[in-house]
């Protein structure tokens, strides 16, 4: 088969309307040969909602869309953390984790109550990313990354988004809100999967 760079449509949408996430794909997308656009700059774009049971089937299913909308390439990523205590919850359903009237630091704040009894050693837990692209012709691409951690007893740090105050990273012995953001762009679960992605476009 031949890799993805081998196509000549040289735009690049990526497929998310949060910001945050935006600035990481960028950052892990820089010196590919596409001009990259996201897709909150198309004008009545939408993205369909995150249902589907698994990180693969969501990041295709927003690549698809814009790619389909935009007549480009298209990037898209779907993540979780998924924590060994929990059964591997919350996992695709990350986003959600304790309900809607929640923002992250609610959702971490949740998450701490859950693992309140939990030991040490039974609090492991990792980032899982997808990465989904797919090309102005439908063809699509799909790559993974992992990064293992354990939960902490409190937030720690303000960078990052998410669950990263309580996400420990023991290599570096810092939550993933106490890296600077190149550090965390190193190393994340969405830099391994964006390392394979970039390689599949050719960067
Ligand atoms: P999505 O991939 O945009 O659906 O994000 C899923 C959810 O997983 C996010 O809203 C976060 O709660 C969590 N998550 C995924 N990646 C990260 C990360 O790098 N840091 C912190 N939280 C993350």
């Amino acid at each position: 088969m031949t890799g993805a760079s081998s196509r000549s449509s040289r735009r690049l949408v990526l497929a998310t309307l949060n910001a945050a996430k935006a600035r990481e794909l960028r950052r892990l997308l820089d010196r590919i040969p596409y001009e990259i656009s996201e897709l909150r700059d198309l004008p009545g774009a939408t993205l369909p909602e995150e249902a589907a049971a698994s990180y693969r089937e969501n990041a295709l299913g927003k690549a698809r869309a814009a790619a389909r909308q935009s007549g480009a390439w298209a990037l898209a990523d779907d993540s979780g953390l998924e924590v060994d205590a929990l059964g591997g919850a919350p996992g695709v359903l990350s986003a959600r984790f304790g309900g809607p009237g929640l923002d992250d630091a609610g959702r971490c704040a949740r998450l701490l109550e859950a693992l309140a009894t939990v030991p040490p050693e039974r609090r492991t837990a990792r980032y899982r990313c997808v990465v989904a692209i797919v090309d102005p012709d439908g063809r699509q691409w799909v790559t993974e990354g992992v990064v293992e951690g354990t939960i902490t007893r409190a937030p720690r740090g303000s960078g990052g988004f998410g669950y990263d105050p309580v996400f420990f990273y023991p290599p570096l012995r810092r939550t993933f809100a106490e890296l600077p953001p190149e550090e965390k762009a190193r190393v994340s679960h969405r830099a391994i999967a964006m390392g394979a992605a970039r390689r599949l476009l050719g960067g």
